[in-house]
């Protein structure tokens, strides 16, 4: 089976999530993928605010980063926790795999609702369509169908998802059927020019650390790829979120690669256009995500030893696609 087909069942399956989530009497914990970006949280946080405004016990496990924290009331989102009671619901949102939810144990009833190529389908319920823009969008479906009245406080963070995870609208994943789903969140009373400004902002530092960044830019395989990382010496990670959307506009190249070196190895942000696919270049390097863009963190590498790692897979999947 193609990984990235739309999933044939997807009504169906929505269907049943909605009838199970407004069945459910037990408490319903929402979670995410770790570095959590728009989708994560804007998908995660939007269901939680519909099943609180069902009346449902629901609590929404999340760390939103600096650039997200303004969506959030700090009341709503909880910290991690070590064991799920007994009879709890799980909905992990945009997740590729189990073991990249975090801040609780994938157990009791498990709903998957993503929009991953890659993702192995894990859970009791799992809804996994790549024809999707951002889980965001599947999200959308599950509150029409839950029968939840629309408010700008749900649609706002459902509409982030999407706007993130298209790029404002910018990538190929911007389909007829996601500008009328924007349209419609719209109409809810989003303060779209407000929204797009505040997903920008970022602290002083960020542009400091863009500088120091932007001095490690390189060019292999005549151009056709583009890479960068974070110094180590440069500190603020938290700030290092979106280097890669920077680096892809350089003219020529067809892949570009971030790496980040962490305590556990080197996390390394892939983006690729062309007939180049981000995706087999990060499944070459045991991670996963979409075709155009996806990720993988290696572990136990240091930064010289990842690049040269990253130069392999890339020029495997260049000469795949016909360009070496
Ligand atoms: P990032 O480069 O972290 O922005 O990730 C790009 C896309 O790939 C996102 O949709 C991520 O969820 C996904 N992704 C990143 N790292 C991994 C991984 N190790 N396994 C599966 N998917 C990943
Ligand atoms: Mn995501
Ligand atoms: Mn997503």
């Amino acid at each position: 089976m193609d990984g990235n087909a739309p999933d044939p069942k997807y009504w169906e399956k929505m269907r049943l999530v909605a009838e199970v989530l407004k069945a459910v009497e037990g408490p319903i914990y929402i979670a995410t993928h770790v570095d959590p970006d728009g989708d994560a949280i804007g998908s995660s946080l939007g269901l939680y605010r519909a099943l609180k405004a069902l009346g449902k016990e629901a609590y929404w496990v999340a760390d939103p980063p600096r650039f997200l924290r303004f969506l959030p009331k700090e009341e709503e989102y909880s910290d991690p926790v070590e064991k799920l009671p007994v009879g709890a619901t799980l909905v992990a949102l945009d997740s590729a795999e189990p073991s990249r939810v975090v801040g609780v144990p994938v157990e009791g009833f498990v709903i998957n609702i993503d929009h991953h190529g890659t993702n192995p389908r894990f859970g009791h319920i799992a809804v996994v369509d790549p024809s999707k823009a951002a889980t965001a969008q599947m999200v959308k479906d599950l509150i029409d169908l839950l029968g939840v009245e629309w408010t700008a406080e749900i649609a706002t963070p459902v509409l982030t998802g999407i706007l993130t995870d298209t790029g404002n609208f910018r990538f190929a994943n911007t389909t007829p059927e996601v500008l009328r789903v924007a349209a419609e969140l719209l109409g809810y009373g989003v303060k779209l020019a407000e929204l797009t400004d505040r997903l920008q902002f970022r602290p002083p530092s960020y542009f400091r650390l863009m500088g120091k960044v932007l001095s490690t830019v390189a060019f292999h395989f005549g151009g056709l790829l583009v890479t960068a990382h974070l110094p180590e010496d440069a500190g603020a990670e938290e700030d290092s979120d979106d280097f890669v959307g920077l680096i892809r506009y350089v003219e020529g190249s067809v892949v570009s690669v971030f790496l980040r070196k962490r305590e556990e190895g080197v996390k390394v942000s892939i983006r690729s256009r062309g007939g180049v696919s981000a995706q087999n270049i990060a499944l070459k390097l045991g991670g996963g995500g979409h075709v155009p863009a996806a990720g993988a963190t290696l572990k136990g590498l240091d930064l010289d030893q990842a690049y040269e790692r990253v130069l392999e897979a890339v020029a495997e999947e260049l000469r795949r696609a016909g360009y070496l």
